[in-house]
């Protein structure tokens, strides 16, 4: 074996300035690997990842959570009370500050977990070819030595000697700052080359820009050059997002405005009121903790982070966090077909060949199917055979089997018609090694066909091309007739068998070849533009998925209106979307219609088309700018490099998982782990579902902390002992309040969110029927406080026992008010309402139990200046619970009544 030159710890050789054989024999690296080799030179290189940026540590989340300006406050009262000498009230005050910190820290760590994972699911792959084939792969698997395709769009996962390129363009911006795309080409440079002018190279973590490119493997992980310099990943995002900065400027300022009247209450009581330092201070220090909405930030973010974990758990990965608010709002959603709204499971199941129509059988990709012709088995045919050739040959995908059921790698259209050659009865294998591959013009979206060069063991070459019709048609002067000769292009026929198939709903491709001059060793696309032979056309089915079906109804039903973008034919476009049930299924744009519009016109049409076919990545960008200008909220989905700006440009960027492009998922918000439209509508009902919670932490705080504030102040203004005393407004404020709220993070979608419109993009979240609510349910529990201490300091006449009420009336008001809150729009008081979730129940049953503790057991009673309540007195709290829920019903009844009266 010859010596290896490149290890971890050995010396690093200018693979650029070495041909690839050379590098190939350094790297002890003729051929793929099989999956043993590669397995071993793993265990001797390592995973090809660098590592991660060290997340901050639990103390400095725990530092964070001391970083806080109610703390502040908590801490300055603590210490106040304590040099007063009052050390139980600065005990439980100190006891607060640290339930405060505990519950920021572990939800901050929740949130952290959910993000981090999400991370993980976006793990870059890497095409890799191995002994068995070509395999998508993590792209940590990777080894020095093996084999890996590139092409656009894709991120390079290793350092890569080339050894092919074909209009290989690389960005490499990341390395050497330059943001033009460099040229590649496979032979070697001078040894003394700085990084930007390496050709021969293609650089971890830089970006395809166009073309295709085939290499080996020579560094990896922390060897590479992006290992040299950075040696860390970027860290995962964080969770800010619009609304919850909105928020966090809300709780700041409300604090600020809150301590600061605290501070005039309290100089104005000490020269005013007849009360007392120390009572004047724990009232105004109760009146602080009472108006801070101090569990609302905590619980907003945890909302968000289980939003973003429940949509990774519906195949939608979320990277950047401020979309999880948009995704609500989408109004619109813009959709590829193929693989998408299709299975993009294909079979041919129509031929034409001279003037000879086919059908062909079987299922799936199994190979058990037939060529038919009036339902009698075709046989041979001469052109058939070359038709099923040139589908052969002119085709990148494999075929194998697992487990005897046939497995594909590469385009599943191209699987297609492999699987149609071997129905064809073609030897497929022995073809491609009798007809080498010289050259190829991979498929590109623009280019709408592909190319390939093929020499026989003489040198006589022939190029195969296939693609969209219009586009081989455009290449050909002559046909091949049933007996084999070349006869003069009936375009007309070919035309109206295009659109027949079309119809049908099939996908048409036309297959053509080119003889080429004996010794032509490379393809140029201008020189295809004519002299090509038309063989025929296929026509492969792609059934729609039958759950996209029923997610579009749904998306209809929520005024969401779906489009298709497609490449495809317009005919095709409109049979699959008639299946689809899309709005408009006959009205079609065409790319080429498309471009003679005006950006005015195009607005004038873009709301009632629904259809786009033959369209190209940049009439993406134009649409979505068309809809944005009509005050859509646009989610556009895409899978290739072209793709980026319109993914960049619209709401809610949704690239493809598993077809896309790395350069795709890195302009997208949202990644589809399964490429499926059906996880696209599941992310806009998780994203109403997220907000439609975020709404209603905040309407079932802010009434809290109103309730309370407006009971002290009105208590403090007439004079009166505060009804609930400072220590006990705390124990509410960090307990109940806080386990009721955080049940609501969990809630799940109402069952009525994908029934009505979108909300408006710019709605704030403290806007109309939430500022109604704060006001209105501030109102009831102030009523309900001042009731039950009114009630018990009249019937018993001990201000003890009329507190303990007040706290446990305002504590069981919370607790029917959560059951309200859940259901903003509906009737809560219902079977589904009433059995609640199992974190509802268990929350409320841990509110009660600590209720209970701190109403009867002593050591409670001391420190929070409460007294043991007879059954009738919990009763009260009770029912004054069950008014404020029956008030609340009566109200949404109200206003769903109204809200239809205006609407009818
Ligand atoms: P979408 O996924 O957006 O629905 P699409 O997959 O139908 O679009 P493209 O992939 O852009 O669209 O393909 C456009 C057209 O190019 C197809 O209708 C087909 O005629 C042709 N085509 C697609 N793939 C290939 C290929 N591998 N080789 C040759 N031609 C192809």
């Amino acid at each position: 074996m010859p010596e290896r030159l490149d290890s971890p710890a050995g010396p690093n050789p200018s693979w650029h300035a070495l041909t690839p054989s050379q590098v190939r024999s350094s790297l002890s690296a003729q051929g793929p690997f099989s999956a043993q080799e590669a397995r071993e030179r793993l265990a001797e290189f390592g995973p090809n990842r660098l590592p991660e940026v060290r997340k901050s540590g639990p103390l400095a989340r725990l530092a964070r959570q001391l970083r806080n300006f109610l703390i502040y406050v908590l801490l300055g009262a603590a210490a106040i009370t304590a040099t007063l000498g009052h050390w139980v009230d600065a005990g439980v005050i100190l006891a607060v500050v640290v339930v405060q910190t505990l519950v920021g820290f572990i939800q901050e760590g929740r949130a952290e977990q959910a993000l981090s994972a999400i991370q993980h699911m976006l793990a870059p792959k890497a095409r890799v070819v191995r002994a068995d084939g070509q395999h998508m792969l993590d792209a940590t698997e990777l080894v020095p030595g093996d084999t890996v395709l590139l092409e656009a769009g894709d991120r390079v996962p290793a350092d890569i000697r080339l050894e092919k390129c074909h209009n290989l363009n690389i960005q490499e911006a990341i390395l050497t700052g330059e943001s033009e795309a460099v040229g590649k080409l496979p032979e070697p440079v001078d040894e003394a080359a700085v990084l930007g002018d390496q050709s021969g190279m293609a650089f971890s973590g830089t970006m395809v820009a166009t073309g295709t490119g085939r290499g080996v493997v020579v560094r990896t992980g922390v060897n590479t050059e992006i290992g040299h310099i950075s040696g860390l990943l970027a860290s995962t995002p964080s969770l800010k997002t619009p609304l919850l900065e909105q928020m966090d400027r809300f709780a700041r300022g409300l604090s600020i405005i809150v301590i600061l009247a605290g501070l005039a209450i309290f100089l104005g009581g000490l020269a005013f009121s007849g009360l007392a330092f120390r009572e004047l201070f724990m009232a105004v220090v109760g009146l602080t903790v009472a108006a801070i909405p101090e569990g609302l930030p905590a619980i907003l973010t945890i909302t968000l982070a289980i939003g973003v974990r429940q949509m990774a758990s519906r195949q939608a990965v979320v990277r950047r966090m401020p979309v999880i608010e948009t995704l609500g709002a989408v109004s619109v959603i813009c959709s590829d077909k193929t693989g998408t709204l299709t299975r993009n499971e294909m079979m041919v199941t129509a031929v034409a060949v001279g003037e000879q129509r086919f059908e062909v059988t079987g299922e799936g990709y199994q190979a058990d199917g037939r060529v038919c012709m009036d339902g009698q088995e075709a046989g041979n045919h001469l052109v058939l055979s070359e038709l099923a050739k040139a589908a052969a040959l002119c085709n990148d995908s494999t075929l194998t089997e697992r487990d005897g059921l046939p497995v594909i790698h590469g385009d599943p259209m191209e699987a297609a018609l492999k699987v149609f050659a071997r129905k064809a009865e073609f030897d497929v294998e022995t073809i491609t090694d009798d007809w080498p591959r010289v050259d190829e013009v991979p498929f590109d979206t623009e280019l709408r066909f592909m190319a390939t060069l093929h020499h026989d063991h003489h040198g006589h070459g022939t190029a195969y091309l296939k693609g969209a019709p219009e586009k081989i048609l455009d290449m050909c002067r002559k046909e091949v007739s049933d007996s084999g000769e070349l006869v003069d292009l009936d375009r007309e026929k070919w035309e109206r068998l295009v659109t027949g198939m079309a119809r049908d709903g099939l996908r048409v491709l036309a297959l053509a070849r080119r003889p080429m001059a004996i010794g032509t060793t490379e393809l140029v696309i201008e020189e295809l533009s004519e002299g090509a032979e038309l063989l025929g056309l296929v026509g492969l089915m792609d059934p729609p998925r039958h759950e996209a079906i029923r997610a579009i109804k749904d998306c209809h039903l929520a005024a969401i209106r779906v489009k298709m973008i497609t490449g495809d034919h317009a005919l095709t476009a409109c049979a699959i979307a008639r299946k689809l049930g899309l709005r408009n299924p006959d009205k079609v744009l065409t790319g080429r219609e498309l471009d003679q519009l005006s950006d005015q016109q195009l607005e004038a049409l873009v709301g009632e088309v629904d259809v786009f076919a033959r369209t190209s990545p940049e009439h993406k960008l134009r649409l979505v700018k068309a809809l944005q200008a009509l005050h859509g909220v646009v989610a556009m989905t895409g899978d290739g490099v072209n793709d980026a700006p319109a993914l960049k440009r619209a709401d809610v960027g949704i690239a493809m998982g598993v077809k896309g492009s790395e350069a795709a998922r890195q302009a997208a918000s949202v990644v589809l782990l399964d490429d499926n439209f059906v996880s696209i509508a599941a992310a806009v009902r998780e994203g109403r579902a997220v907000y439609a919670n975020l709404r209603k932490g905040i309407a079932f705080l802010l009434p809290i902390n109103g309730g309370e504030s407006v009971s002290l102040v009105a208590a403090l203004l007439l004079g009166l002992t505060l009804p609930i005393s400072a220590l006990q407004i705390l124990w509410v404020n960090m307990v109940s309040s806080v386990v009721l709220a955080m049940t609501l993070a969990f809630e799940k979608p109402e069952p009525n969110v994908m029934e009505q419109p979108p909300r408006s993009r710019d709605q704030s979240l403290l806007a109309g029927f939430v500022v109604w609510r704060v006001v209105f349910v501030s109102l009831l529990f102030l009523a309900g406080i001042f009731g039950a201490w009114f009630w018990g300091m009249h019937q018993f006449a001990d201000q003890t026992v009329a507190r303990t009420l007040a706290v446990n009336t305002l504590v069981a008001m919370e607790v029917f008010y959560l059951f309200a809150v859940r259901y903003l729009d509906t009737a809560s008081v219902t079977l589904r309402g009433v059995l609640g979730t199992p974190s509802v129940l268990i929350a409320v049953s841990a509110v009660v139990v600590l209720q209970l503790l701190f109403t009867f057991t002593p050591w409670f009673q001391v420190t929070f200046g409460t007294a043991a309540l007879s059954l009738a007195q919990l009763a009260f709290c009770s029912l004054t619970g069950v008014a404020v829920l029956l008030i609340l019903e009566l109200e949404t009844l109200i206003r769903g009544r109204l809200f239809r009266a205006a609407r009818g």
